[in-house]
């Protein structure tokens, strides 16, 4: 997703130890039970000083069954609501969260390393969301269809309780695309964070529970995924699995929910084109390109990291882009001024250099601060077709060129990868712009645009990149089951 669109993630003051100051190991601060000495901690580490933030006791599997009670109990009461007060619950939710709007924006700084900016609209957008989804829970209907002999209705009921499993690159959005619908349709959540990056959920949870959610509707799990998140998935109440991250652990999860054919949302990884047509207002292309893979340092599963160019205006292109890219400021996520912070993690950082290393050759390559921080700078390729840097997801500040000669060779390219997220085109012809938008085997196409995210419309995968949608008019819908109940009208005899 693009920093200024609509969607997005936010973070939290710090010492060491559990120093959290809004009182973690606090069991009431976690919207959830813990009990006894936790089997394991996380530490969360500051990616732009590699300065320890935190330790947070990671979730046992045992505190995940209690846990998953807890939902339950919580959940009936929830569902028995009148609808109106589950969504005005929901509206005071997201009015505390952009109260705290600010509190945070700095937690994600310090915990994802988001330029503060980002991390302002990402808070925002987990607002937006909570609105979105309250305004939805009244106009959750079921439906009458006509029938002979009686009177056919459907009904939307809440699934139960659902487990959202989160990745680090959006904490906080990415947490809330789940959340807020499957709360509003009258579900339960227990939301696993990554492990990187669990301060901003398990203050959100702190604020919905002030908000005045039943206790234990909304619970913040951390923990590790084979531990914690296995758990998750595993657990015979937990009615369906949402989860965002890499597509080799989702395709592990979608077979584990087969077991007991437990409902799943998967949102996977992308290596989304950028398709640049000649007829293009090629310096507004070129003006968009930088932000569309360099926003958070490449750590978004919609960045356009395949620069496609007509071969045409290939030369012009590059040269128009190489300084759009080297104006992007690289540096602390703190500061007002800066674009790009570093990447989340020193392992992230190695997997980015596995690709390519800082000294590869390279097209256009920005510059990085030395020291501390786990930075990686803004780096532009060129690939054949087929080369590894032209085909996975390296989820860095890092975008291969490559060009083609007509319409026909654009479309093969753009749809020559396992994924499908999303893809921009540019072009002044309109008619070429659909023919292509429509050609293009991906969820989220933007025409001379790279916006991917609306909490309003619908978001997901084609392909390798996921299974089923987000967000928009049917997010309330895919967390509940349809139930048909035929009543007979034939007179008893
Ligand atoms: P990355 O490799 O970039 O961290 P992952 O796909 O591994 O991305 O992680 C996304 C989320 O999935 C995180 O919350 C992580 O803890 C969780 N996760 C990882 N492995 C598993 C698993 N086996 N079962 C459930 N959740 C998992």
């Amino acid at each position: 997703m693009q920093q200024g669109q609509q969607a997005g993630p936010a973070p939290h003051e710090h010492e060491h130890g559990h120093g959290n100051a809004q009182g973690c190991g606090n069991a009431q601060g976690y919207g959830r039970e813990r009990r006894g000495t936790p089997a394991d901690t996380l530490d969360i580490v500051n990616p732009a000083t590699e300065e320890l933030i935190t330790s947070v006791p990671a979730t046992t599997p045992e505190e995940v069954d209690r846990a998953v009670a807890r939902a339950a109990g919580a959940q009936a009461v929830w569902a028995a609501l009148a609808p109106a007060d589950r969504a005005r619950l929901l509206r005071r939710f997201a009015a505390l969260v952009d109260a705290h709007t600010e509190e945070l924006a700095q937690a994600e700084v310090r915990e994802a390393g988001h330029p503060v900016g980002n991390a302002r609209w990402e808070a925002g957008n987990v607002r937006d969301l909570l609105e979105y989804a309250a305004g939805g829970v009244e106009r959750l209907t079921g439906s009458q269809i006509p029938v002979a002999g009686g009177v056919n209705l459907t009904f939307a009921e809440p699934l139960g309780v659902v487990a959202v499993i989160a990745p680090w690159n959006f904490p906080m959005p990415i947490a809330a695309w789940g959340t807020a619908p499957a709360l509003a349709a009258g579900n339960a959540v227990l939301l696993k964070p990554a492990e990187t990056t669990p301060l901003t959920a398990l203050r959100l949870a702190e604020l919905g529970l002030a908000a005045g959610l039943p206790e234990g509707l909304f619970q913040v799990l951390p923990g590790e995924g084979p531990v914690t998140g296995h758990a998750l998935v595993e657990h015979p109440r937990v009615a369906k699995v949402v989860f965002t991250g890499s597509t080799a652990i989702g395709k592990r999860i979608m077979a584990q929910c087969a077991a007991s054919v437990k409902r799943v949302t998967l949102e996977l990884g992308g290596k989304s084109p950028n398709i640049v047509f000649a007829d293009a207002d090629l310096e507004r292309a070129a003006a968009s390109a930088p932000g569309s893979f360099l926003d958070n340092t490449g750590q978004d599963c919609c960045a356009r990291s395949r620069i496609l160019i007509q071969r045409s205006v290939y030369d012009r292109f590059l040269a128009l882009l190489e300084p759009a890219v080297l104006a992007c400021t690289v540096g602390d996520p703190a500061d007002e001024g800066t674009g790009i912070g570093p990447l989340i993690s020193a392992r992230q950082r190695e997997r980015v250099r596995s690709y390519v290393p800082e000294d590869a050759p390279a097209l256009i390559r920005g510059q990085a601060p030395d020291g501390p921080g786990y930075w990686y700078p803004a780096t532009v390729l060129e690939a054949a077709p087929g080369e590894r840097t032209a085909v996975e997801e390296i989820f860095g500040p890092v975008a291969v060129v490559i060009p083609f000669e007509d319409e026909e060779e654009a479309v093969r390219l753009a749809n020559d990868t396992p994924y499908g997220l999303s893809g921009s085109l540019w072009t002044r012809d309109g008619a070429r712009a659909l023919r292509v938008a429509r050609a293009v085997a991906a969820g989220n196409l933007s025409v001379n645009s790279h916006s991917s995210v609306r909490y309003s419309t619908p978001f997901g995968g084609y392909k390798q990149s996921g299974l089923g949608r987000e967000l928009g008019p049917g997010a309330l819908a895919a967390f509940t089951e349809t139930k048909n109940v035929f009543i007979s009208t034939e007179e008893s005899t």
